[in-house]
């Protein structure tokens, strides 16, 4: 049945259907090298420079597996919950294309680093679980580049600079049920990887490719549906359309009496559609076997610990720890850990002023306002977390009044320099010495003496003025709590 002859779904129609999403997501991993061989993996190198005989796939030529690769897919899977098998294997996936030079990808098939994971997501404040099925390791392929309009100069070009570098597929549970359940998968997943530093997860770059694989059910029924499995959605955006657009396809087709077949699809988001690819092949197409030039792969306890312990906190825990030790919202603590520097920072900050509630309103506040606004990482920051610390603790001291640290927050940010320097070289110091104080108030006193009157026959309040002139005299350095205490003590 042409698509065209289909009337397009209403809401009504899907809203009687559930749909049913499973992820297969491909991360790079940040190695240095590639998986197989010596050759480096840095982006932008000029066409074909970074290859030798392994990834040339040049006959003969013997792969040998990267310690750091491994090392690194079980960060990633121990960070993903799944559990390390002690043994797993390589096999050899055959298919043809121009940039796999050497016929097939080595990949994992029955024996995968690791399985049985979870990945915890909330949406719209339901909490849910979904299951990671397993974690393999495998080489990338080269890219093929086409150039060219006229016919007469229209050609395709292979740059194997691609060609095995290292990944993770992570492949999810048909666990979700909605494209925000997909939306919230993925990004817990990225911040995740990213926060242990086993990918830049760089979309851009094609650091993390996520394959959609949806199905539709009648809401109630048991059965999945068939499914569609749409490849390569390199944005967030992109993976809720196209999910959204396969429901709404599938839905039409049901209801207009066809049926679902199970495919490859590609998504454009030109016309915000998905379309057929190829039909979908099956394990056997590929003929998986054993790869024969690689032993298997043991991982033993001892390997296992080592890589356990060098893993830092991961963001849920972070989270969890933020909100109950340092008593934050669970908002603040998630924009607080949504990257491991931004963590890292805020920690040494709270660590360094002692004081968590004042250094998340620093660090969420005026921090976060002036990079944003010069459009830097926190990374990048010209106010060291130690230096920010250091401002929070006169702050929080009642060494410098909040006003005066809003004064020097900037000048940190533009010269580095930390908060003591600035304060002294401006002679900005907080003003608590009742000495000094006690002739500013008299001459407030002196110079008001219809408010003092004012004050004197009850009407309190009038104190608040009294105070914001002692300010005003002192350029805002006096400690207010002292200079209101020394009116109350002048006036009685
Ligand atoms: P393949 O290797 O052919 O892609 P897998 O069994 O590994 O097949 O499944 C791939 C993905 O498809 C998994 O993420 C899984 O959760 C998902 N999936 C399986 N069945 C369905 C279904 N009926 N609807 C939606 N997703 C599904
Ligand atoms: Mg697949
Ligand atoms: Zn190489």
């Amino acid at each position: 049945m042409s698509s065209s002859a289909i009337a397009a779904a209403t809401p009504e129609m899907i809203a009687r259907y559930e749909p049913v999403i499973g992820l297969e997501v491909h991360v790079q991993l940040a190695t240095a090298t590639k998986i197989f061989c010596g050759c480096p993996t840095s982006f932008g190198a000029p066409p074909n420079t970074n290859v030798c005989p392994v990834c040339l796939g040049l006959p003969g030529a013997l792969p040998v597996l990267s310690r750091e690769a491994v090392e690194l897919a079980i960060k990633g899977a121990l960070a993903l919950n799944c559990q390390v098998r002690p043994l797993s294997r390589f096999a050899r996936k055959n298919y043809f294309y121009p940039d796999l030079p050497k016929g097939y990808q080595i990949s994992q098939y029955d024996q995968p680093v690791a399985e049985h994971g979870f990945v915890d997501i909330v949406v719209d404040g339901v909490p849910k679980r979904i299951g990671v099925t397993r974690v393999h390791m495998e080489d990338d392929a080269g890219k093929s580049v086409h150039d060219g309009f006229k016919d007469s100069d229209r050609f395709s070009y292979v740059d194997l600079n691609r060609s095995g570098t290292p990944l993770i597929e992570i492949v999810s549970e048909p666990d979700m049920r909605s494209s925000d359940e997909a939306h919230a998968y993925l990004t817990e997943l990225k911040q995740v990887i990213q926060f242990i530093e086993v990918s830049t997860c760089d979309m851009e770059k094609g650091h993390l490719r996520c394959d959609a694989n949806v199905s539709v059910r009648l809401k109630g029924t048991e059965p999945f549906g068939t499914r569609a499995e749409v490849k390569n959605l390199n944005s967030f955006r992109f993976l809720k359309q196209a999910i959204e657009f396969e429901v709404a396809r599938q839905v039409a087709l049901i209801e207009s009496g066809g049926r679902v077949v199970q495919e490859t699809r590609l998504y454009n988001p030109d016309m915000d559609e998905t379309f057929s690819m190829r039909s979908k092949e099956d394990a056997h197409d590929y003929r998986y076997f054993p790869e024969p030039d690689l032993v298997p792969l043991r991982i033993g306890e001892k390997w296992l610990g080592e890589v356990r312990a060098s893993m830092p906190e991961l963001p849920a825990r972070k989270r969890a720890r933020f909100t109950g030790e340092f008593g934050l919202s669970e908002y603040d603590a998630g924009v607080l850990t949504a990257t491991r520097a931004t963590a890292e920072y805020f920690e040494t900050v709270a660590g360094v002023s002692g004081n968590p509630k004042m250094a998340v309103n620093w660090v969420m506040g005026d921090l976060m306002a002036m990079l944003n606004a010069e459009g830097k990482e926190i990374a990048e920051s010209p106010v060291s977390a130690q230096n920010l610390g250091q401002l929070v603790k006169l702050v929080s001291g009642g060494e410098l009044s909040g006003k005066l640290a809003k004064q020097i927050f900037p000048k940190m940010f533009s010269t580095g320099e930390p908060a003591g320097v600035i304060v002294e070289r401006e002679g900005l110091k907080q003003i608590s010495d009742t000495g000094a104080l006690e002739k500013i108030i008299a001459g407030v006193i002196a110079a008001n003496p219809r408010q003092v009157e004012q004050y004197q026959s009850g009407k309190t309040t009038v104190i608040n003025f009294l105070v914001g002139q002692a300010m005003k005299a002192t350029r805002g350095q006096a400690n207010v709590a002292v200079v209101t205490d020394l009116f109350k003590q002048k006036l009685g």
